[in-house]
């Protein structure tokens, strides 16, 4: 065996059985096997669960430093088998309690993306119970590499094959579909999307069957290298951003017909646009087959569609709808912001006002369905600049239409369009009358 060289660290963590014991016992057996030495060890500390699905108990959390001449498969290797030692049920897909966790942070300085092995690991920036043991073995957190740049594939071919590797290799993968210009919105899918899936891909395409002849498909925003800047720095593993002629090819004649949720609203300003979304979002599950695919609230009526039509082609992919991120003055995030004068950005936030404003009448006891939305117009009605599309309540979750009369909750949608910058901007944005959670 060559002398030991490469600096590693891994993350341990145990949140079942006798915690501090499958702590110290792996770190005991690392130094056992032949090729490893332990530099140091951090201090254990207890982290409480903030992972998804049901609550678990806390985690007793720390790093061990060592130094190896094992390659990093094989080190991972010993990873895995002190993790089975420990009584590790795998593969357990998703969050779970676990006896032992063992997690390679770093392996010297190198750049790892490989089907069993990614490092640095994509996550460790993004957990505290790992920056502070980090901090305590005097490690530069500020200095050390985010992972590595995300994977950027065109084919479309070539994705599949990519997903079916990490599919193949146990992987949770999750799905975040965008058309670029990504801003905190974005973000904020891709960040959900790393903390409950094993490998990220995010898409970047401008959709040319979701646009109408007369919108703005060729003017649509695009940024691709900094698309890619937001990728990174959220640790998506692959970006897919093909041509419009790669996704679709010159004979392309088949699409998704919608119905249900993808009528009025949107639905009834744009004529096929629904038909445009439901044939891409098919198209990219049915090249990733992820686990889950991530989408905004932001578009509620595109999310309640996309539900759908999940559930109507028998896609076994979760949809998780994540919560809208507003700019602090309320105005929901968007790609099209950028194009809004400064007379209509400042007069846009009426829209999250006036959403506001219904939803605090309805606090205060208001039930008509009417009077809620004459509630929204109203406020709208005082920003003579906002030419008002739509405004409606609709039932929680498949935004069916709600019966005139009392209602006990609903989401309010409202669109506007605003003229006065470079090119019209239309708006939208939508806001449940009982807070979620997530929501101030
Ligand atoms: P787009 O690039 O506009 O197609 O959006 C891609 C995804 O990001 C969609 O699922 C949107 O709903 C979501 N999204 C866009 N803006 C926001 C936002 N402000 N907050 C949360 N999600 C958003």
């Amino acid at each position: 065996m060559p002398a030991p060289a490469t600096i590693v660290h891994v993350a341990l963590g145990s949140n079942e059985g006798d915690r501090h014991r499958h702590l110290q016992d792996a770190i005991d057996r690392l130094g056992l096997v032949p090729g490893i030495e332990v530099v140091r060890r951090s201090s254990f500390r207890e982290s409480r669960f903030a992972g998804d699905g049901p609550a678990q108990p806390d985690y007793l959390n720390g790093v061990v430093e060592l130094r190896t001449a094992l390659p990093p498969l094989a080190l991972l290797g010993v990873c895995k088998a002190l993790e089975a030692r420990a009584g590790r049920r795998l593969p357990a897909p998703g969050n779970h309690p676990r006896p032992l966790d063992l997690d390679v942070l770093f392996y010297g300085d190198e750049c790892i993306d490989s089907r069993d092995l990614v490092v640095p690991h994509p996550r460790w920036h993004l957990r505290e119970f790992v920056l502070e043991p980090l901090r305590e073995l005097g490690v530069d957190v500020a200095a050390r590499p985010r992972r590595a740049a995300p994977r950027v594939v065109e084919p479309p071919g070539e994705f599949a094959a990519l997903c079916s590797t990490w599919l193949a290799g146990g992987c949770v993968v999750g799905l975040v579909p965008t058309m670029g210009a990504l801003h905190d919105g974005h973000r904020s899918l891709l960040e959900i999307a790393r903390r409950e899936c094993d490998r990220v891909a995010a898409t970047i395409f401008v959709n040319p069957l979701q646009f109408g002849p007369d919108e703005d498909f060729a003017a649509y925003p695009r940024d691709l290298a900094g698309d890619l800047r937001v990728c990174a720095a959220a640790g998506v593993d692959a970006v897919f951003a093909p041509s419009v002629a790669q996704m679709y090819d010159p004979g392309f004649c088949s699409h998704v017909a919608v119905g249900g949720a993808a009528s009025g609203m949107e639905g009834a300003l744009r004529a096929d646009h629904f038909r445009g979304v439901a044939t891409v979002v098919a198209r990219l599950f049915a090249l990733a087959r992820p686990h889950r695919a991530y989408f905004g609230e932001k578009d509620a009526q595109q999310l309640a569609v996309i539900r759908r039509m999940t559930r109507d082609l028998g896609f076994p992919i979760h949809v998780v709808g994540c919560p809208i991120v507003r700019e602090a003055d309320g105005l929901a995030m968007s790609s099209r912001n950028v194009y809004l004068g400064p007379a209509d950005r400042a007069a846009s936030t009426v829209l999250h006002r006036a959403l506001c404003s219904a939803r605090a009448a309805f606090a205060r006891g208001e039930r008509g369905r009417d009077a809620l939305i004459a509630r929204v117009r109203a406020v709208l009605a005082t920003e003579p600049r906002a030419a008002v599309d739509y405004v409606e309540l609709r039932a929680e979750g498949d935004l069916a239409p709600l019966p005139p009369g009392p209602v006990d909750g609903g989401r309010l949608l409202v669109a506007a369009r605003f003229t006065d910058g470079a090119r019209p901007v239309r708006l939208l944005d939508n806001l449940s009358l009982v807070p979620g959670p997530l929501e101030p």
